[in-house]
């Protein structure tokens, strides 16, 4: 694979050519294969950059490229020795041109996008500046999405009154198969990776919680994943960042999406959060997955009934009249013990199968201590001072909940 930059002005444009032994349909970290759209895609970012360090542009290329790159990637500047270093040891390809010195910068930014747990993050690191990552419509790839509102969750992004930075892509369209999206998850942080030295970043913060660190989480399924290669410090990912000058943190990798959920709605940023990418100004969409999976974890920790027009015959309930193993199943067991008149809701089925009560929940309200341990020594006492706080931390027979989870109890 050869990968190479072009500017005009803010606008950086990613050209990228496979080798004999490339394939078009490759794999991302989590498993997903993934087909190839076309090679190029842009990033708009706010300003012109006088000079950006080869290794970010180069991780930022990596963020896109990697599912289908074989053996080697060429990028268009000398890299340090400890980035290709962490690709070659991490990734098992060569990586080159070797010839920069390393980076460093000293402040933490979110990569914000309005979801609740990235507002958790936001509300956690008041300070901090965010960096919101827009969705646009790729030149040459035609958009089937038009229901996908990202110009809504930049406006609300907006609304913060935030130190913000919008950075506008295409990239999800390079994408064309399982649809348009994040080539590897990674690539939601390109604007802040290229902008990392323009902001004397030295890390980025990330809002995914303690389902999506150390549970499996999303298209992992139900098993506890201490090496996430995906946000482990240790992992491919982790190691490839840090060599880059830019640690992945996640301040609230330690506790449940009912916690982030609760933070979240509890914050000066409570109007601007929206987790739904269907809804527009007047709010989310009600209808879709997201929208039930949600509405579940709220009415939870408000103690109210399900509040949803969507019945258990619809599509995007399919999956709950089901039996487990189900994505993000913790909150789904939260939610079904939690949810008063649950028996008369789309989830009837599910709580019926995963019998949970409160008490077997209860974890899921509290910090899984090793992760304040990931977070890196220049942040970790005000995420720690945070969540004792805030939520308080598992005692060890809670935290065994979750090293045990996926396996037959
Ligand atoms: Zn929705």
């Amino acid at each position: 694979m050869r990968a190479a930059w072009t500017t005009d002005g803010g606008v950086w444009h990613l050209g990228f050519r496979l080798d004999a032994e490339d394939d078009i349909i490759g794999t991302v970290t989590d498993g997903q294969a993934v087909r190839m759209a076309t090679n190029s895609c842009r990033v708009r970012l706010p300003r012109p950059l006088p000079d950006v360090h080869p290794d970010l542009s180069a991780l930022a290329a990596w963020t896109v490229v990697a599912p289908w790159t074989t053996r080697r990637i060429t990028f268009d500047r000398p890299v340090s020795r400890d980035l290709a270093a962490a690709i070659e040891q991490g990734f098992g390809i060569e990586a080159g041109p070797v010839g920069a010195p390393p980076r460093a910068g000293t402040r933490l930014a979110v990569s914000y996008s309005g979801g609740a747990d990235s507002v958790a993050v936001a509300a956690m690191l008041p300070d901090a500046p965010l960096v919101h990552f827009q969705r646009v419509p790729h030149q040459r790839v035609p958009n089937r999405w038009t229901h996908y509102r990202a110009d809504v969750l930049a406006k609300l992004a907006a609304r913060t009154g935030r130190d913000l930075t919008i950075v506008q892509s295409d990239l999800e369209f390079t994408l064309a198969e399982p649809r348009p999206g994040y080539p590897e998850h990674h690539a939601v942080a390109v604007g802040a990776i290229l902008m990392a030295g323009e902001l004397d970043l030295g890390g980025i913060a990330f809002g995914y919680e303690m389902g999506s660190r150390w549970l499996g989480g999303g298209r992992y399924l139900h098993r506890y994943t201490p090496h996430n290669p995906m946000w482990s410090p240790g992992g491919r990912w982790g190691r490839l960042f840090a060599a880059a000058g830019l640690p992945i943190v996640l301040p609230v990798g330690g506790v449940s999406e009912a916690v982030t959920m609760r933070l979240a709605l509890g914050s000066p940023l409570r109007e601007q959060v929206r987790w739904c990418l269907r809804g527009d100004d007047g709010g989310p969409c009600g209808v879709c997955g997201k929208c039930l999976y949600k509405e579940l974890i709220q009415a939870a920790i408000e103690r109210r009934p399900l509040r949803t027009t969507i019945t258990a015959s619809r599509p995007v309930a399919a999956k709950w009249q089901q039996p487990p193993p189900y994505g993000g199943q913790e909150m789904i067991e939260y939610g079904c013990a939690r949810v008063p008149g649950i028996e008369g809701t789309p989830f009837a089925k599910a709580a019926e199968y995963l019998g949970a009560t409160e008490e077997s929940t209860g974890w899921l309200e509290r910090c899984y201590r090793p992760a304040i341990k990931e977070i890196p020594a220049p942040w970790r006492r005000q995420v720690a001072d945070f969540m004792a706080g805030e939520v308080g931390f598992m005692t060890q027979n809670e935290a065994r909940h979750v090293e045990m989870w996926g396996q037959a109890t």
